[in-house]
């Protein structure tokens, strides 16, 4: 049975001669685990819900992807993106979350309790906090996927380390691409920024950084028209829209940083959506499903920040509560 106190308990034992159970049924199931995710999960558990995270393919969320966070408050001299999100999961199962590292592959929110299915389970639980972020965009070129993982990436922490001395392109010219560059320019010989616009979207303090960087050669009005290389990237092509010029640039790592869709492919015809995917919420983090909230990047694509998302986690739990205390049955 769940319950309003609950512990984090993952396994139930009915007798000593019986097999262990799996423990299946949650007060709060939140899917998803970046920032938002932890928040709520250390909020419900704090409010005594007995609280499941399901953390999805890449726990820790999009911060697993990033270098120094040099904005989220209380490091002041800044902390890597995965130190942060470990010290966040330790902290959410020491309030007592349950987190199970697995992906969702269907839920069904039309009746009560509502069910989240992952490959070997089926959950219930009563509230739904939905916390699945957003992925990286991609160029949509043939050669990103016949280069993914061959000179291609959406990470430079992940792979900047492997193009050491090598021309590295990135393209994008917002915020991450920004980051993206100038971390990379710890490894390459020179880092080429791709962008198709004549001035970047990327923060101030950012560009400053950026253009101050010799190792930083910016190519405006441009993009990438083809990928080419043998058995790895060897070459971008470029062509800069406004004169037509196709350039060659030889690059041993391709780098695509050109923003992100919302994680909610398993939410459709369950939840509200907007065109480009995003939960629209109703009110503050309730979704149109009594019972079912959002928080972070998966409904927010104003903010988008790991402080932001954060806050949102710590809104949809205490709406969670003041639900769950509303609907006590
Ligand atoms: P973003 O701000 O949406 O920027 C995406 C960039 O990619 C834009 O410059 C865009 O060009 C370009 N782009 C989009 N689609 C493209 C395509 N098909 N081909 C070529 N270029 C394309 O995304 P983001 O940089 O991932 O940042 C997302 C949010 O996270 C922002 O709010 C940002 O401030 C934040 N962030 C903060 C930090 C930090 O503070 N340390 C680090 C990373 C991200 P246009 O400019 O022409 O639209």
């Amino acid at each position: 049975m769940m319950s309003d106190a609950g512990s984090s308990v993952l396994i139930e034992r009915d007798s000593p001669s019986k097999p262990e159970k799996k423990k299946t049924k949650y007060d709060v199931i939140i899917i998803g685990a970046g920032p938002a995710g932890y928040t709520a999960g250390i909020y419900c558990s704090r409010a005594r819900y007995d609280t499941l995270i399901i953390s999805g393919i890449l726990p820790g969320g999009q911060l697993m992807n990033t270098t120094d966070v040099e904005n989220y408050p209380g490091f002041a001299d800044g902390i890597m993106g995965p130190d942060l999100m470990i010290t966040m999961r330790k902290q959410t199962e020491r309030m007592g979350t349950a987190i199970i590292d697995d992906e969702v592959i269907d839920v069904d929110f039309r009746h009560k309790p509502f069910k989240i299915l992952t490959a070997s389970e089926e959950y219930e639980c009563r509230a739904v906090i939905i916390a699945t972020g957003a992925s990286p965009k991609k160029l949509g070129l043939p050669g990103e996927t016949t280069f993914g993982g061959k000179g291609v990436s959406y990470c430079a922490t992940c792979d900047g380390p492997f193009f050491r001395n090598q021309e590295i392109v990135v393209v994008g010219g917002g915020d991450s691409a920004i980051e993206e560059g100038m971390f990379l320019t710890k490894f390459g010989s020179r880092v080429h920024m791709i962008h198709r616009r004549d001035q970047l979207r990327a923060s101030k303090v950012m560009q400053e950084r950026a253009m101050a960087n010799p190792k930083i050669q910016f190519h405006w009005n441009s993009e990438i028209t083809d990928i080419q290389g043998d058995q790895k990237v060897q070459k971008a092509i470029l062509k800069n829209i406004k004169t037509g010029e196709i350039t060659t640039l030889t690059a041993g790592g391709i780098f695509v940083a050109i923003g992100h869709t919302p994680n909610t492919k398993i939410f459709e015809n369950q939840v509200d959506l907007d065109s480009q995917g995003y939960i629209v919420l109703k009110d503050h983090t309730k979704t149109n499903v009594e019972g079912v909230f959002a928080a972070g990047d998966v409904h927010d694509h104003r903010y988008r920040q790991a402080i932001t998302a954060a806050g949102y986690g710590c809104m949809a739990a205490i709406d969670v509560d003041r639900y769950l205390t509303e609907n006590k049955a």
